[in-house]
């Protein structure tokens, strides 16, 4: 939306915002807790009054067609989309085209942590989604791995719901979220935070029984005698994003095997003229009020491209 709106202010005529959602705002939609706006509105709002802010703007905007539940599921160098809407395959063809498609989550499997596989391991933003929209509680007892904004965010909202929350377990030896973050979602509730420790073992065979935990060293290699035990019904697993960038690599964009992002001398640049990458596709950014600043640069910069320049 960020996009679209400073691609309109710097003179483009005609705008199409295809969301694969039922809604706008992405994200920020299941982030209910505040702390978002603080840089771009200079006031603490939550993520929905956040992409509200937006999506009132782009409603105003007669140069913004929106066309939800539309499913982009391919693009060319040439910037042709072909995009599923209900009941309809549509092609569109641009002169420029701007990703700002976010990122997933890494999952369990991608950490590999050993065990069987019982039901109750779930990515922290999923589980986000499962409580804030939908009204779910995953679970009863809860053990966090990671201790990133998006973990200690969980943590405390698993804690408001009624979940126990038996620790959040960080393998570093400091936490990446931020400080703030740390003291209102951790200490605030008296949720112990395991550094240097890793889960080496998810127990239980249809549910989650418990874990085990074990400290390592600076090598994370497992120190011997280290390890207890968490009993929990419940893993969310907060391991990082990766920028969701098929649409991109499909294109034929020169990507950066290591960040799934495009490889680029320059913010929101591919290697694909006329196409564009922002927020989180472009790379994985802490705050929306980041995102929303260098989206915007990314919309001037595709009205820079139509002008020809
Ligand atoms: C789980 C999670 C929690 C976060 N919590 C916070 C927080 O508390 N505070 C904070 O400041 N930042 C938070 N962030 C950081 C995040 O960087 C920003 O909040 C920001 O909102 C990301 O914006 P975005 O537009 O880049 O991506 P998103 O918000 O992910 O938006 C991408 C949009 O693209 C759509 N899309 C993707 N592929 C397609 C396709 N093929 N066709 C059509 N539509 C498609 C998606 O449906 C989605 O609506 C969080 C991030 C995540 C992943």
């Amino acid at each position: 939306m960020a996009a679209a709106l400073a691609a309109r202010a710097a003179g483009v005529r005609d705008v199409l915002l295809l969301e694969r959602d039922q809604h706008l705002g992405g994200i920020l939609n299941q982030c209910i807790h505040p702390g978002f706006g603080l840089h771009h509105f200079k006031e603490e709002l939550t993520g929905p009054e956040y992409a509200d802010r937006f999506v009132r703007q782009v409603a105003e905007d007669p140069g913004i067609e929106v066309s939800l539940r539309s499913f982009v599921v391919k693009l060319t160098k040439d910037r042709e989309l072909s995009f599923l809407r209900p009941g309809a395959l549509e092609e569109v063809k641009a002169r420029a085209v701007i990703l700002a498609t976010g990122c997933r989550e890494r999952t369990r499997e991608m950490i590999a942590i050993p065990g069987s596989r019982p039901a109750g391991v779930y990515p922290a933003g999923l589980a986000q989604k499962m409580v804030n929209m939908e009204g779910w509680i995953p679970g009863r007892e809860a053990v966090i791995v990671g201790s990133g904004d998006i973990g200690l965010i969980m943590a405390r909202r698993m804690a408001l719901e009624g979940v126990k929350v038996r620790a959040v377990v960080e393998i570093q030896k400091t936490s990446r979220g931020l400080v703030r973050n740390v003291v209102q979602c951790l200490e605030d509730y008296g949720i112990p935070l395991h550094f240097q420790h890793r889960i080496s073992r998810i127990h239980g065979r249809d549910r989650v029984e418990k874990v085990s935990v074990v400290k390592v060293d600076d090598d994370f290699k497992d120190i011997p005698a280290s390890g207890f035990e968490l009993p929990c019904d419940t893993v969310l697993v907060s391991v990082g994003l990766i920028p969701e960038n098929e649409l991109l690599e499909m294109a034929g964009a020169e990507m950066d095997r290591k960040t799934n992002g495009p490889v680029s001398d320059e913010v929101n640049l591919t290697s694909l003229p006329g196409i564009f990458a922002c927020g989180n596709a472009f790379k994985v950014y802490d705050l929306a009020d980041s995102v929303t600043r260098d989206s915007e640069l990314a919309g001037r910069a595709a009205a820079r491209y139509l002008e020809g320049k």
